[in-house]
């Protein structure tokens, strides 16, 4: 295991950062972070804050939450607050609530008992795989550093003498603004593969880079991302995609062959950024971005809609060429075959498929816009993220598409006279559509009833 192994990696050496010179102040932690600290001190616990906010609060960055870690068990700090509830299987946890803000508190993490151990030991255990699959073994403070994945991971603030300690040389990653695995790459990429993910994910939230040696392993390893649960990989994807960098993100995946396992029915279509399929995944990322940068709702749903969208083409195109389906039912097919074997790398909860579907669905009807039709499709409980994303795809492609997206621009805003003159000229223009005579039926020959 790591503590016994490497020599050359970055180990695991306790350096104190006193207050003069980390530069973290109480005033930018949250006021009930502060209140669990306290209290386990009081109560004479060792409490430390821990991971993404002494890192973000080092770089001068404002957290997005504060993670507490503690020597208490999960039974002792729960009796410590009377707002604790005790979550978690695979490893125990304590929620401190305080209205909208949950503090989490840890118990030090130790280490996993080595393989002979493991057998006899009912602690922790590894799948097929070699992963780890639980791990309820609480450990000391130096165990629980040496189990995090960055070395800017791993430094715990203490408000005893308001004091960082620094256990894998994190604040000089900080300085050089470098993504870098404590321990050995390799081993805890196999140990937990989603680390790949989160390397990438602090290089793009951080603006830094990855360490050669951390960066090194991943295109060999990516694969390994395939035996993760699918439940697992759908969170880490939204960390991924709804941060505000998802442009960035998307391309250091790419970079790092993290694409194929995650979204395999897109690697055929990763082509050069200047293909319509990588311009159009590109403009739907930044338009995520700035929806997150300016705190607009955004949903997953639209995000999976668009990465599969030209897999979804293909696969209709194809079921109507070569099995003869219309496109109505070819659509019907693709939609769920693209879904589904999504969801075997990804977990989509229903409640996002199914608007999946919907946006899908929509730009069939989209374009078929005569008559009463126009304002059934305007009230679909999803016209506005399907028009969202026509207008995206008309950005792209140009032509016939984009006077479409702009035809429904002008459409959902008009008065209703305006409205009725619109699908009067069009009417006119493309030669009035589904009028069709109607058949006249034939008479039922009731003789053989
Ligand atoms: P963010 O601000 O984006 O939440 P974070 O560093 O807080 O970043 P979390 O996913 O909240 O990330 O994890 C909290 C801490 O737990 C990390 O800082 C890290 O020390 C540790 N950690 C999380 N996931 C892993 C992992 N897969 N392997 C090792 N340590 C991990
Ligand atoms: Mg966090």
């Amino acid at each position: 295991m790591l503590g016994k192994a490497s020599t050359s990696q970055p180990g695991i050496s306790a350096v104190t950062v006193p207050r003069s010179e980390h530069g973290i102040s109480r005033d930018d932690i949250s006021e009930n972070a502060l209140k669990v600290l306290y209290r386990l001190n009081k109560a004479g616990y060792q409490a430390y804050l821990v991971g993404g906010c002494v890192r973000d609060l080092m770089l001068g960055m404002k957290p997005k939450d504060f993670d507490v870690v503690t020597n208490a068990t999960p039974e002792q700090i729960k009796e410590q607050f009377y707002n604790c509830r005790l979550i978690g299987r695979r490893f125990r946890l304590a929620h401190i609530v305080f209205g909208r803000e949950v503090i989490e508190v840890a118990t030090f993490r130790g280490h996993h008992p080595g393989e002979e151990e493991e057998s006899s030991a009912s602690h922790a255990r590894r799948n097929e795989h070699g992963h780890l699959t639980r791990d309820n073994v609480f450990g000391s403070i130096e165990e629980d550093a040496e189990r995090r994945d960055f070395t800017f991971n791993a430094m715990y603030y203490s408000v005893v003498d308001f004091a960082v300690i620094d256990f894998a040389n994190g604040r000089q990653a900080i300085e050089k603004r470098e993504v870098d695995l404590i321990g050995d790459p390799q081993e805890r990429y196999r140990e937990d593969p989603v680390r790949m993910l989160r390397a990438i994910r602090f290089a793009a939230k951080l603006n830094m880079t990855i360490s050669p040696r951390t960066a090194s392993p991943i295109k060999e390893m990516a694969g390994l991302l395939t035996n993760i649960p699918p439940a697992r990989l759908f969170e880490e994807t939204l960390k991924l995609f709804i941060s505000g960098n998802g442009v960035e993100t998307f391309k250091l995946l790419q970079a790092h062959g993290l694409i194929e396992p995650l979204f395999p029915q897109l690697s055929g279509f990763l082509k050069a950024d200047s293909s319509r399929e990588m311009q159009f995944i590109y403009r739907v990322l930044e338009n995520t971005d700035a929806r997150v940068n300016n705190e607009q709702r955004v949903t997953p749903a639209f995000l999976y809609a668009a990465l599969l969208w030209y897999p979804l083409e293909e696969y209709a195109q194809k079921m109507m060429s070569e099995s003869g389906l219309s496109a109505h039912d070819a659509y019907n097919i693709a939609m769920s075959e693209v879904v589904r074997k999504q969801t075997q790398r990804i977990m989509i909860p229903k409640r996002f498929s199914t608007v999946i579907r919907d946006i899908w669905m929509l730009q069939q009807r989209l374009p078929r816009r005569f008559g009463r039709r126009a304002f059934q499709i305007l009230a679909h409980p999803k016209f506005r993220a399907g028009y969202d994303f026509l207008l995206l795809r008309g950005e792209i492609e140009g032509g016939d598409l984009l006077e479409l997206a702009d035809w429904w621009t002008q459409f959902q805003d008009a008065h209703p006279a305006q409205q009725k003159k619109m699908l009067t000229t069009l009417r006119n223009k493309e030669g009035g559509a589904p009028h069709k005579p109607r058949r006249k039926r034939k008479p039922r020959n009731n003789d053989n009833a």
